[in-house]
Protein backbone atom coordinates (compact mmCIF):
# COMPACT_ATOMS: atom_id res chain seq x y z
CA UNK A 1 0.00 0.00 0.00
CA UNK A 2 1.27 3.44 -0.38
CA UNK A 3 1.92 5.76 1.82
CA UNK A 4 -0.99 7.51 3.62
CA UNK A 5 -2.43 10.71 3.25
CA UNK A 6 -1.90 11.52 6.78
CA UNK A 7 -0.01 9.78 9.88
CA UNK A 8 -0.14 11.31 13.19
CA UNK A 9 2.23 9.03 15.30
CA UNK A 10 1.69 9.49 18.73
CA UNK A 11 0.28 13.63 18.85
CA UNK A 12 -0.04 15.52 21.91
CA UNK A 13 -1.07 18.69 22.07
CA UNK A 14 -1.93 21.08 24.49
CA UNK A 15 -3.09 25.04 25.20
CA UNK A 16 -1.70 26.48 28.55
CA UNK A 17 -0.83 23.16 29.84
CA UNK A 18 -4.49 21.50 29.63
CA UNK A 19 -3.90 18.78 27.13
CA UNK A 20 -6.81 19.03 24.53
CA UNK A 21 -5.18 15.37 22.42
CA UNK A 22 -2.92 12.76 24.14
CA UNK A 23 -0.64 10.12 22.80
CA UNK A 24 -3.13 10.08 19.21
CA UNK A 25 -2.33 7.70 16.45
CA UNK A 26 -3.86 7.14 13.57
CA UNK A 27 -3.22 7.28 9.57
CA UNK A 28 -5.96 8.57 6.36
CA UNK A 29 -5.13 6.17 3.52
CA UNK A 30 -5.64 7.81 -0.35
CA UNK A 31 -9.43 7.54 -1.11
CA UNK A 32 -10.29 7.07 2.38
CA UNK A 33 -13.58 8.37 4.07
CA UNK A 34 -12.87 9.10 7.80
CA UNK A 35 -15.34 10.32 10.22
CA UNK A 36 -13.73 11.86 13.43
CA UNK A 37 -16.39 12.13 16.10
CA UNK A 38 -16.05 12.84 19.95
CA UNK A 39 -18.24 15.31 22.66
CA UNK A 40 -17.73 18.57 22.84
CA UNK A 41 -14.43 19.97 23.87
CA UNK A 42 -13.11 16.49 23.34
CA UNK A 43 -9.63 17.47 20.74
CA UNK A 44 -11.64 17.28 17.65
CA UNK A 45 -10.80 20.40 15.69
CA UNK A 46 -7.16 20.26 17.38
CA UNK A 47 -6.33 17.27 16.07
CA UNK A 48 -7.87 18.11 12.79
CA UNK A 49 -5.73 21.28 13.00
CA UNK A 50 -2.95 18.82 14.04
CA UNK A 51 -3.81 16.47 10.70
CA UNK A 52 -3.13 19.82 8.39
CA UNK A 53 0.18 21.31 10.09
CA UNK A 54 -2.12 24.40 11.44
CA UNK A 55 -0.89 23.59 14.76
CA UNK A 56 2.05 21.83 15.73
CA UNK A 57 1.76 19.11 17.77
CA UNK A 58 4.32 19.13 21.33
CA UNK A 59 5.31 15.83 21.35
CA UNK A 60 5.00 13.23 18.53
CA UNK A 61 5.10 13.59 14.36
CA UNK A 62 2.63 14.26 11.53
CA UNK A 63 3.26 13.36 7.97
CA UNK A 64 1.06 15.15 4.95
CA UNK A 65 1.08 12.99 1.86
CA UNK A 66 4.73 11.39 2.79
CA UNK A 67 5.88 14.38 4.30
CA UNK A 68 6.82 15.68 7.57
CA UNK A 69 4.12 18.04 8.22
CA UNK A 70 6.31 21.21 8.67
CA UNK A 71 7.73 20.62 5.13
CA UNK A 72 4.78 20.42 2.97
CA UNK A 73 4.42 22.95 0.86
CA UNK A 74 1.62 22.01 -1.57
CA UNK A 75 -1.52 23.37 0.53
CA UNK A 76 -3.30 23.68 -2.36
CA UNK A 77 -3.80 19.99 -2.27
CA UNK A 78 -5.73 20.47 1.00
CA UNK A 79 -9.18 21.83 1.03
CA UNK A 80 -10.35 22.98 4.19
CA UNK A 81 -13.81 23.66 5.44
CA UNK A 82 -14.24 25.15 9.11
CA UNK A 83 -17.29 26.18 10.48
CA UNK A 84 -16.31 29.98 10.08
CA UNK A 85 -15.49 29.31 6.65
CA UNK A 86 -19.03 31.32 6.17
CA UNK A 87 -18.00 34.61 8.08
CA UNK A 88 -15.31 36.46 6.02
CA UNK A 89 -17.25 36.06 3.29
CA UNK A 90 -20.78 37.19 4.27
CA UNK A 91 -19.84 40.97 3.94
CA UNK A 92 -17.51 40.78 0.53
CA UNK A 93 -19.44 41.45 -2.72
CA UNK A 94 -17.70 39.13 -5.08
CA UNK A 95 -20.05 36.21 -6.98
CA UNK A 96 -20.09 32.77 -6.45
CA UNK A 97 -17.48 32.52 -9.59
CA UNK A 98 -15.50 34.82 -8.25
CA UNK A 99 -14.80 33.08 -5.02
CA UNK A 100 -14.51 29.46 -7.03
CA UNK A 101 -11.60 31.77 -9.17
CA UNK A 102 -9.72 32.38 -5.95
CA UNK A 103 -9.22 28.68 -5.72
CA UNK A 104 -7.61 28.50 -9.03
CA UNK A 105 -5.17 31.37 -8.48
CA UNK A 106 -2.38 29.20 -6.95
CA UNK A 107 -1.98 27.15 -10.30
CA UNK A 108 -1.56 30.49 -12.17
CA UNK A 109 1.05 32.67 -12.85
CA UNK A 110 0.29 36.16 -10.76
CA UNK A 111 -3.54 35.33 -11.49
CA UNK A 112 -3.41 35.25 -14.72
CA UNK A 113 -6.08 32.96 -15.77
CA UNK A 114 -5.86 30.95 -19.22
CA UNK A 115 -9.18 29.23 -20.71
CA UNK A 116 -7.62 25.83 -18.76
CA UNK A 117 -8.07 27.82 -15.55
CA UNK A 118 -11.35 28.96 -16.39
CA UNK A 119 -12.43 25.53 -17.64
CA UNK A 120 -11.89 24.33 -14.29
CA UNK A 121 -13.18 26.67 -12.55
CA UNK A 122 -16.50 26.16 -14.31
CA UNK A 123 -16.20 22.01 -14.03
CA UNK A 124 -15.82 22.91 -10.15
CA UNK A 125 -18.91 24.84 -10.06
CA UNK A 126 -20.63 22.07 -12.19
CA UNK A 127 -19.02 19.33 -9.97
CA UNK A 128 -20.61 20.28 -6.89
CA UNK A 129 -23.97 21.47 -8.38
CA UNK A 130 -24.50 25.28 -8.09
CA UNK A 131 -23.53 25.95 -11.81
CA UNK A 132 -26.56 28.17 -11.77
CA UNK A 133 -25.54 30.14 -8.78
CA UNK A 134 -22.29 31.09 -10.36
CA UNK A 135 -22.99 34.77 -10.96
CA UNK A 136 -24.77 35.07 -7.69
CA UNK A 137 -23.75 37.21 -5.00
CA UNK A 138 -21.50 34.73 -2.35
CA UNK A 139 -23.66 36.67 0.49
CA UNK A 140 -26.89 35.62 -0.67
CA UNK A 141 -26.75 32.56 -0.56
CA UNK A 142 -27.75 29.85 1.50
CA UNK A 143 -25.62 28.40 4.45
CA UNK A 144 -25.21 24.79 2.28
CA UNK A 145 -25.15 26.63 -0.98
CA UNK A 146 -22.05 28.51 0.29
CA UNK A 147 -20.54 25.51 1.81
CA UNK A 148 -20.62 23.66 -1.59
CA UNK A 149 -18.96 27.38 -2.97
CA UNK A 150 -16.16 26.24 -0.40
CA UNK A 151 -16.42 22.74 -1.85
CA UNK A 152 -15.56 24.30 -5.86
CA UNK A 153 -12.86 26.17 -4.28
CA UNK A 154 -10.50 23.86 -2.64
CA UNK A 155 -11.68 21.57 -6.51
CA UNK A 156 -10.84 24.15 -8.58
CA UNK A 157 -7.62 24.36 -7.10
CA UNK A 158 -7.55 20.24 -7.78
CA UNK A 159 -7.29 19.69 -3.71
CA UNK A 160 -7.47 15.84 -3.31
CA UNK A 161 -7.82 16.28 0.68
CA UNK A 162 -11.25 17.68 2.00
CA UNK A 163 -10.96 18.07 5.20
CA UNK A 164 -14.52 19.81 6.93
CA UNK A 165 -14.96 20.88 9.88
CA UNK A 166 -19.04 20.27 10.90
CA UNK A 167 -19.85 21.76 7.96
CA UNK A 168 -23.82 21.61 7.84
CA UNK A 169 -24.03 23.32 11.33
CA UNK A 170 -27.61 25.47 10.35
CA UNK A 171 -28.18 23.70 7.02
CA UNK A 172 -31.66 22.80 6.90
CA UNK A 173 -32.27 18.72 6.90
CA UNK A 174 -32.49 18.30 3.24
CA UNK A 175 -29.70 20.34 2.17
CA UNK A 176 -27.76 18.26 4.68
CA UNK A 177 -28.64 15.01 3.44
CA UNK A 178 -27.63 16.31 -0.43
CA UNK A 179 -24.49 18.06 0.92
CA UNK A 180 -23.54 14.52 2.31
CA UNK A 181 -24.63 12.92 -0.76
CA UNK A 182 -22.38 15.49 -2.46
CA UNK A 183 -19.10 14.61 -0.78
CA UNK A 184 -20.07 10.56 -1.07
CA UNK A 185 -19.71 11.10 -4.90
CA UNK A 186 -17.01 13.31 -4.58
CA UNK A 187 -15.12 10.43 -2.30
CA UNK A 188 -16.42 8.04 -5.09
CA UNK A 189 -14.19 10.27 -7.70
CA UNK A 190 -11.08 9.60 -5.34
CA UNK A 191 -10.95 12.41 -3.29
CA UNK A 192 -9.89 11.63 0.24
CA UNK A 193 -12.03 13.30 3.15
CA UNK A 194 -11.58 13.86 6.98
CA UNK A 195 -14.96 14.68 8.64
CA UNK A 196 -15.70 16.17 11.61
CA UNK A 197 -19.26 15.53 12.67
CA UNK A 198 -21.63 15.64 15.69
CA UNK A 199 -23.98 13.30 13.96
CA UNK A 200 -23.07 9.78 14.63
CA UNK A 201 -25.76 8.66 12.43
CA UNK A 202 -24.30 10.80 9.89
CA UNK A 203 -20.73 9.73 10.01
CA UNK A 204 -21.60 5.75 9.87
CA UNK A 205 -23.89 6.06 6.91
CA UNK A 206 -21.11 7.90 5.03
CA UNK A 207 -17.82 6.98 6.24
CA UNK A 208 -15.77 4.06 5.60
CA UNK A 209 -13.51 4.52 8.85
CA UNK A 210 -14.52 6.56 12.45
CA UNK A 211 -11.96 7.93 14.84
CA UNK A 212 -13.48 8.49 17.89
CA UNK A 213 -12.03 10.82 20.20
CA UNK A 214 -12.02 12.49 23.29
CA UNK A 215 -8.32 14.06 24.34
CA UNK A 216 -7.28 9.85 23.59
CA UNK A 217 -8.09 8.04 20.99
CA UNK A 218 -10.92 5.58 21.73
CA UNK A 219 -11.26 4.07 18.49
CA UNK A 220 -9.83 3.76 14.92
CA UNK A 221 -11.28 1.72 12.36
CA UNK A 222 -14.15 0.53 10.39
CA UNK A 223 -17.04 2.32 11.11
CA UNK A 224 -19.76 -1.09 11.61
CA UNK A 225 -17.15 -1.87 14.01
CA UNK A 226 -17.47 0.81 15.81
CA UNK A 227 -21.23 0.73 16.18
CA UNK A 228 -20.56 -3.11 17.83
CA UNK A 229 -17.58 -1.79 20.25
CA UNK A 230 -18.56 -0.11 23.28
CA UNK A 231 -16.26 2.81 22.33
CA UNK A 232 -18.89 5.00 21.66
CA UNK A 233 -20.03 4.94 24.93
CA UNK A 234 -16.75 5.10 26.70
CA UNK A 235 -15.73 8.62 24.97
CA UNK A 236 -19.08 9.82 25.53
CA UNK A 237 -19.59 8.88 29.10
CA UNK A 238 -23.48 9.24 30.39
CA UNK A 239 -24.56 11.00 27.11
CA UNK A 240 -23.57 8.39 24.61
CA UNK A 241 -27.67 7.75 24.40
CA UNK A 242 -28.46 11.01 23.45
CA UNK A 243 -26.27 11.37 21.18
CA UNK A 244 -26.46 8.15 18.89
CA UNK A 245 -30.59 9.03 18.52
CA UNK A 246 -29.52 12.25 17.41
CA UNK A 247 -29.68 11.64 14.00
P1 LIG B 1 -13.89 19.86 19.71
O1 LIG B 1 -13.55 20.24 18.31
O2 LIG B 1 -13.97 18.37 19.92
O3 LIG B 1 -15.12 20.54 20.24
P2 LIG B 1 -11.54 21.43 20.40
O4 LIG B 1 -10.38 20.80 19.72
O5 LIG B 1 -12.12 22.65 19.81
O6 LIG B 1 -12.67 20.32 20.65
O7 LIG B 1 -11.11 21.76 21.89
C1 LIG B 1 -10.48 20.81 22.75
C2 LIG B 1 -10.18 21.46 24.09
O8 LIG B 1 -9.21 22.48 23.93
C3 LIG B 1 -11.38 22.13 24.74
O9 LIG B 1 -11.30 21.95 26.13
C4 LIG B 1 -11.21 23.59 24.36
O10 LIG B 1 -11.80 24.42 25.34
C5 LIG B 1 -9.71 23.74 24.34
N1 LIG B 1 -9.29 24.76 23.37
C6 LIG B 1 -9.56 24.77 22.04
N2 LIG B 1 -8.99 25.83 21.44
C7 LIG B 1 -8.37 26.54 22.41
C8 LIG B 1 -7.59 27.73 22.43
N3 LIG B 1 -7.37 28.41 21.30
N4 LIG B 1 -7.08 28.13 23.62
C9 LIG B 1 -7.29 27.43 24.76
N5 LIG B 1 -8.00 26.29 24.80
C10 LIG B 1 -8.54 25.84 23.65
Amino acid sequence: MSEPIIAVEDVTYSYDGRPAVEGVSLSVEEGEFLGLVGPNGSGKTTLLKLMLGLLSPDSGEVRLFGVPVEAFDAGERIGYVSQHSTGKERTMPVTVREVVTMGRYPHTRFGWLRSHDREMVEEALSRVGIAELADRRINELSGGQKQRAFIARTLAGEADLLALDEPTVGVDADSRDRFYALLDELNDQGITIVLIEHDIGVVTDHADRVACINRELYHHGDAEAFMESDALARAYGTNSRMIEHGH
